[in-house]
């Protein structure tokens, strides 16, 4: 696999902390906090002529709306020409926030709604939560409509395992409200998730192991300005250093030995620790495709299948 010059920067996580201790997420034990403002402007001053046209989730492990720098993060992050979207469990989208957000250039916000099945949201989020999310969701839509918004909406549905027909109900629901709708394969987080709903669905079938493109293609900068290797690796196990120590530079630091030698590594399928553990690389090689995608795009008018 050939390693990109200018990594894709796929994630600047601005927040471990989360209002949510979901049962299908990792332990949330070693959250550690917001990122600095201070070490975000580093980051876009010492990079800034690799920023631009990325397009940059601002979430990994926490919930961004648990940020109070969240919208100057944002404003900071797209004057240098980044394009900036996170994903939300929408829990905290209060009307003001939703202003706040809506004033942004903020590129697109995802809310995890996950599903439309009560008992089975308790089940996945540990809390029963899901009647104000879609709420919020409803209030989001129309102040962005009101307000002629360029941020694009879109509502998260997880394929855990319910039948099809409730997808197709999901994603009606959504698309009624002229919200696009993405449906994600479960992922275990490199089997750190406590709770894994094994289906015939979500269960994959693998034979062999082939080479996973994130060492050689994008990287994951959490809140404390470490970097991790991927985004499946929800309890920062794929540590591989930190920005402090390359005077923030990313490029730096990509072209760094610690990330040959994984790379090395991940050529020669000698993977070890987390990755050894790992199922979701089978998202992530292009030749290697699985029965279904890690995400497929529902826009309103499309029909789910
Ligand atoms: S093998 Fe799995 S854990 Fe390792 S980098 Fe790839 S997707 Fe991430």
């Amino acid at each position: 696999m050939q390693t990109t010059e200018i990594p894709f920067i796929s994630n600047i996580e601005l927040t471990s902390l989360c209002n949510y201790d979901c049962p299908i997420c990792v332990s949330k034990r070693d959250a550690s906090g917001h990122m600095a403002p201070d070490t975000l402007n580093k980051i876009i001053e010492t990079n800034r002529p690799i920023l631009k046209d990325q397009r940059i989730w601002l979430h990994h492990r926490g919930e961004p709306l648990m940020n109070p720098h969240l919208e100057e993060s944002v404003t900071a992050l797209s004057a240098a020409g980044a394009k900036c979207r996170f994903s939300t469990n929408g829990v905290l989208l209060t009307e003001k926030r939703i202003e706040s957000l809506l004033a942004t250039p903020l590129d697109a916000i995802v809310v995890s709604a996950i599903t439309n099945i009560p008992g089975d949201y308790v089940k996945l989020r540990g809390k029963d939560n899901m009647e104000l999310v879609q709420k919020n969701i409803t209030a989001l839509q129309k102040a962005a409509s009101a307000a002629g918004s360029k941020t694009k909406l879109q509502a998260m549905c997880l394929d855990y395992g319910q039948s099809k027909k409730d997808i197709g109900e999901f994603v009606e629901h959504y698309h009624a409200l002229s919200v696009e709708v993405s449906v994600h394969s479960f992922s275990s987080r490199v089997g750190h998730s406590r709770y894994s709903p094994h289906t015939p669905r979500t269960v994959r079938k693998e034979s062999g192991r082939a080479v996973c493109h994130w060492p050689f293609t994008r990287l994951v900068i959490l809140c404390d300005a470490s970097v991790t290797m991927c985004c499946y690796d929800m309890s920062a196990r794929l540590r591989l250093g930190n920005l402090r120590d390359y005077n923030y530079s990313i490029m730096e630091f990509w072209h760094s030995p610690q990330y040959s030698e994984a790379r090395r590594k991940h050529n020669d399928l000698r993977v070890d620790g987390p990755c050894a553990e790992c199922s979701d690389w089978i998202y992530e090689n292009p030749n290697f495709p699985p029965e279904r995608p890690y995400v497929r795009i529902f826009p309103p008018g499309t029909k789910y299948e």
